[in-house]
């Protein structure tokens, strides 16, 4: 009997993996790495009910590590099928699997210096040799082009609208069955990425529950922003904006390219502090055909989303510099919820004084350093020391990548008919039973919360 085991992204955000079994032929929608918490990560260290060797395909539905960072890790347990992606997730993936594999070297380095490990020696999940192998196996594929993917499977990527390449992969079996996995869902009425497609049927259908429970502040033709930036510049502080590299930096810099060009804001210096995001941005003006985003007359590259002062920091020394300087400015950098990356260094500058402001413009994680400071932590641990809180701290929900449950079911209701189960993944608890129970109430559908591990037939 054809099968759908969640092996991942069940019960919570991260992780995503759903593993396919049709007619002895297995294939993995989504091969993504646990974040957040411990005893979550500690599961990227378990090996998989199936043998690595035995999936024949990988599906990526996008380039975020939740839901691709854990390819190397399959290459290194044996995996050596083709793993098929849109051609934008292949250019995302070029850049956050050697990043997510210098990160696990770099820690395990720290590990073994610092001896704060129980493995002797600690090592890496997996190295950049492993990213690179990794991404040799990428086969990219074009929106709204049905492929075979393996005997009796084939898969087609439809635009999810949440970040660029992402899709939800429709995935038909010889049997005549559709399964849909939908990624996560963006968002309807964004500047930059188109609205997510309309789906008109599935036989089953996986979809993402991260703001189930929740409905983004309404877009105020970036009020807020404004609001936040003229107070920090007032202030004569810093604004520093934790951002995923990759899908988050482009529409902060979108809003405030708006607000400067209608003199809502002063034109202070923007700085990109991450070389990831500064090359993700030009993967995005190169592929503007998939963008909403209009090109500005004169724009050319990534200038298309260039502020008046905006400056990309390349080298280290440029960016502790930038940490040192106390003139007022805007910082984006990442990683977005302060797990890791530059954004770190600026933290431990700013955070102290109430003349800054700290701006988290995504979803913050159960366990993050991000989810304590929007939370209202008084004291965060950076780098191994205490740091008071006294900076302002702000978050913008309406710049988030993901739909909320209104638009998780405005998408729902393009269905012409219910699939026969709905079957909700990517939710902390309260976000997964809220959204399943108003699919019940609301659509009137079947909906069940996927249970690690569980296996269902299709
Ligand atoms: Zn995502």
């Amino acid at each position: 009997m054809p099968s759908l085991t969640f092996l991942g992204a069940a019960g919570t955000v991260t992780g995503s993996k759903h593993l396919l079994d049709f007619d002895g032929h297995r294939v993995l929608i989504d091969c993504g790495l646990f974040q957040g918490l411990k005893e979550l990560r500690e599961r990227n260290w378990h090996p998989l009910p199936v043998p690595a060797s035995s999936i024949e395909a990988v599906i990526l539905t996008h380039a975020h590590l939740d839901h691709c960072g854990y390819l190397p890790r399959l290459v290194v347990q044996g995996f050596r099928g083709r793993v098929f992606c849109t051609p934008g997730t292949r250019d995302l993936c070029s850049l956050v699997l050697p990043d997510s594999a210098n990160l696990q070297e770099e820690q395990a380095r720290d590990a073994n210096k610092h001896q704060y490990t129980k493995h002797k020696p600690a090592l890496p999940l997996y190295t950049s040799e492993d990213a690179a192998r990794a991404l040799a196996l990428l086969q990219p594929v074009g929106y709204n082009r049905p492929v075979p993917v393996a005997p009796g499977v084939e898969a087609e990527f439809l635009d999810a609208g949440h970040l660029l390449g992402s899709a939800y992969a429709r995935v038909k079996l010889a049997s005549g069955k559709t399964v849909l996995f939908g990624g996560d869902l963006g968002r309807y009425n964004r500047p930059v990425l188109h609205d997510p497609s309309p789906v008109e049927a599935a036989d089953l259908l996986l979809v993402e529950s991260t703001y189930g429970n929740r409905t983004h502040i309404a877009d105020d033709n970036g009020q807020r922003l404004a609001a936040i930036v003229n107070d920090t510049a007032q202030r004569g502080g810093k604004l520093i904006i934790p951002s995923f590299a990759i899908g988050r930096v482009e529409e902060v810099l979108f809003w405030l390219k708006l607000l400067e060009d209608g003199k809502r804001i002063p034109m202070l210096p923007v700085y990109i502090d991450s070389p990831m995001a500064g090359r993700a941005l030009q993967f995005y003006a190169n592929r503007v055909n998939e963008l909403e985003m209009a090109v500005p007359p004169g724009a050319r590259g990534v200038g298309m989303f260039a502020t008046g002062r905006m400056t990309t920091v390349a080298s280290v020394q440029q960016s502790k510099d930038l940490v040192a300087s106390r003139q007022p400015a805007i910082v984006i950098a990442s990683s977005g919820m302060a797990t890791g990356g530059r954004v770190l260094h600026h933290l431990e500058a700013v955070l102290p004084s109430p003349k800054n402001t700290v701006l988290f413009v995504g979803y913050q994680s159960e366990g993050t350093r991000g989810r304590q400071l929007v939370d209202g932590a008084s004291l965060v641990r950076l780098k191994g020391r205490e740091i008071s809180v006294g900076a302002r701290i702000e978050k913008l929900d309406s710049m988030s990548a993901h739909a909320d449950a209104g638009e998780i079911l405005r998408w729902l209701s393009g269905f012409k008919q219910p699939p026969a189960m709905t079957y909700l993944v990517h939710g902390e608890k309260a976000a997964l039973e809220t959204l399943r129970d108003r699919i019940s109430t609301e659509m009137h559908w079947p909906a069940h919360i996927a249970g690690h591990e569980e296996r269902v037939e299709i």
